[in-house]
């Protein structure tokens, strides 16, 4: 359990009601248990809601029983702010790296999970609504006023043929010709159309991308080929090591704006 920031808030919660003054949020019975039994909170004292669009929200419990829970919006704490459009765009793995992907990438930032059958993908049911709950744990703990979508897996094809082009995607590719991520990224975060775009990783599955597959991604134009490093690392690894670069170079881990020369 993440501590919560400000003395006397008991827990931070996602809702998805809107927030406003008066505002009346019903939890169901596992929400109200864990409030209750977990936390150990009573009615009267307070905690943080926030549903991805109103900021955040200090409310009240006003009710609090085994069955459920109310609760009543009364200030907000933070404002909605704008978060990094970056999909994590996957090929799923076993239950618990897959859990831990969903928890992982939650905490860097991802706007989106994506979960993509590829050629080698050795998973072939994905469970999006634990996926989903992992992200919600995950958002509630770190401070995000977001979750992430979780999607439903879709074949590799499928997601190229429907890929919105604006997006670009740094695919993860295991081969040794790939240019080094974090030198991808710096030229991109010189380049105001790049740096400004949508963007996507896409990780393969732990047999790796099939080499057409490879072949097929690199040919799109929206399609930058990156390497880790000379070690091959484990899918999940390789997914939150990639997200990681992205944030501190290109997205919300680099602070301010770097300088132009005019500036
Ligand atoms: N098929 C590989 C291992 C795949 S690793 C083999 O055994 O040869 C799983 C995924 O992690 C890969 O598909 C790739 O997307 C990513 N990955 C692992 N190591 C990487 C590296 N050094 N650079 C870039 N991507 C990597």
């Amino acid at each position: 359990m993440g501590e919560a920031r400000e003395p006397g808030v008991v827990t931070r919660l996602y809702v998805e009601e809107p927030l406003s003054p008066g505002a009346t949020v019903t939890l169901e019975r596992d929400r109200a248990h864990y409030l209750k039994n977990v936390l150990r909170a009573a009615p009267g004292q307070t905690v943080g809601l926030f549903n991805g669009r109103d900021g955040e929200w200090r409310a009240r419990i006003d009710a609090l029983a085994k069955q459920g829970a109310t609760l009543v919006a009364e200030a907000r704490r933070r404002e909605q702010m704008p978060e990094p459009d970056l999909w994590l765009v996957f090929a799923p793995i076993k239950k618990a790296r897959i859990d831990f992907i969903a928890e992982k990438a939650t905490e860097l930032g991802a706007a989106a999970l994506v979960p993509v059958m590829t050629r080698f993908t050795a998973v072939s049911r994905v469970n999006t609504e634990r996926l989903r709950a992992n992200a919600i744990e995950a958002a509630e703990q770190t401070e995000r006023l977001s979750v992430p979508a979780v999607r439903e897996p879709v074949p590799l094809a499928r997601l190229l043929a429907d890929w919105p082009p604006e997006r670009r995607i740094l695919l993860c590719a295991e081969a040794g010709a790939a240019r080094p991520i974090a030198a991808a990224l710096h030229a991109f975060a010189h380049d105001s159309q790049a740096a400004a775009a949508p963007w996507a990783v896409l990780t393969g599955p732990e047999g790796g991308f099939a080499a057409a597959e490879l072949d097929g991604l690199e040919k799109l134009p929206f399609v930058t080929a990156v390497g880790l490093g000379p070690r091959i690392l484990r899918a999940d690894t390789a997914a939150l090591a990639a997200l990681a670069c992205f944030q501190a170079i290109l997205g919300d881990g680099r602070g301010r704006p770097p300088m132009r020369d005019n500036e």
